[in-house]
């Protein structure tokens, strides 16, 4: 026997995530020292000291459960969106409630659209559950809304759209989008996956669609911006009966009290935020001139990352910038085989990388 044939059918077939590699294991596997880490799309300016201090304060209360609605939170993130609080479901990281979402709409014989390239948690989420998986082809390595409405039938639940796209950084146009979600059924969720947002130049109010769209779920995150990735937490805006289904199959405390209390002083700490912005910008111009000094191609971004072509097997460049102390991400499980994918660090992460890979490609005499 088997286990594998114990398993739900899905899990069976399932890989799993594999994330970036830490930093301490590289320097426990490979000996190398003054490791950088530009491979989970990370905030490279560590967390804001408003959030430290909320942290500080709030482990004091560290053997209380946490407040198993958020109550604060929710409410300095409805003031913030202008939106009620029942639309809001707080998740352990935005990954918790995009499988809340799967959970709580889908199931066995089920059809959950999402692109090719597209984030590898949709798979994940929808075939544990037994659902299948349905993949829209890409076009220009980004999401083709036209595809993905041609790959809506009469079983599709849910449709995830990641705007901007891990890992390729593309993007769509609002409009774009607003013209795509009056065009999908009324009974067919769609989750916006907005963990990016906070990065774009120009921010759409897309959160105001949610009056016109019951079927819309926004997802959003304070790993990436916020900084505060391993604290966990992110959330999901919503028709209030939608946020009342996925509070059904949440279990109950999956938003931990020192995530919470972060979350509402990063929410506060708006310098934090222009700073991190800036910091941004100001690095993924430095890698895009790398990028061209180097003659590779590369996928522009509006994310805090960007995916390089380096025209070679992309599994020996990544193995060989390790043992230059510098972990970016291989993408050949998104199907692109030949490119990296590399978060924006500071300015001397992102020169020391550009060292690493210039030295790696043999380009560098
Ligand atoms: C990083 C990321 C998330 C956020 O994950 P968390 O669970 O909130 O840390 C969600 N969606 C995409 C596309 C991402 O890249």
């Amino acid at each position: 026997m088997s286990f594998c044939d114990l398993a739900v059918s899905g899990v069976a077939e399932l890989q799993p995530y594999v994330p970036g590699k830490p930093i301490e294991e590289l320097q426990r596997q490979y000996g190398v020292r003054d490791v950088i880490k530009l491979a989970s799309n990370e905030n490279p300016l560590g967390p804001s000291k408003a959030a430290l201090a909320a942290v500080a304060l709030s482990s004091k209360e560290m053997t209380r459960y946490p407040d198993g609605n958020g109550y604060a939170l929710k409410m300095a993130l409805a003031d913030k969106n202008q939106l009620a609080p029942e639309q809001i479901t707080l998740g352990n990281g935005s990954n918790d409630v995009l499988e809340l979402v799967a959970r709580a709409f889908a199931g066995a014989g089920d059809e959950v659209v999402y692109s090719e390239h597209a984030f590898a948690v949709y798979p994940i989420v929808t075939k544990a559950i037994g659902a299948t998986g349905v993949v829209a082809a890409a076009k220009d390595y980004g999401h083709d809304l036209a595809a993905i409405l041609k790959a809506i039938t009469s079983r599709t639940k849910i449709v995830f759209i990641a705007n901007p796209n891990n890992p390729t950084g593309t993007w769509i146009a609002a409009a774009e989008i607003k013209a795509f979600l009056e065009k999908v059924p009324e009974n067919v969720l769609v989750v916006l996956d907005e963990a990016y947002v906070e990065y774009l130049e120009q921010q759409e109010n897309t959160i105001a669609w949610l009056q016109d769209f019951h079927n819309l779920i926004i997802t959003r995150t304070f790993s990436k911006a916020y900084g505060l990735a391993g604290l966990r937490i992110g959330y999901a805006m919503s028709h209030p009966e939608v946020a009342d289904l996925l509070n059904r199959v949440r279990q109950p405390f999956n938003a931990n009290s020192l995530a919470q209390a972060a979350a509402v002083a990063a929410l506060g700490d708006d310098n934090y935020l222009q700073q991190a912005r800036e910091i941004n910008a100001a690095g993924m111009k430095q890698l895009i001139a790398g990028f061209e000094k180097l003659a590779l191609q590369y996928i522009p971004s509006k994310g805090n990352f960007i995916t390089v072509n380096v025209h070679s097997n992309a599994a020996e460049v990544f193995d060989d910038l390790l043992y230059e102390g510098v972990i970016v991400r291989p993408v050949a499980n998104y199907g692109l085989p030949q490119h990296l994918r590399v978060s924006i660090g500071l300015p001397a992460e992102n020169e020391r990388f550009l060292e690493a890979l210039t030295k790696v490609l043999g380009r560098g005499e």
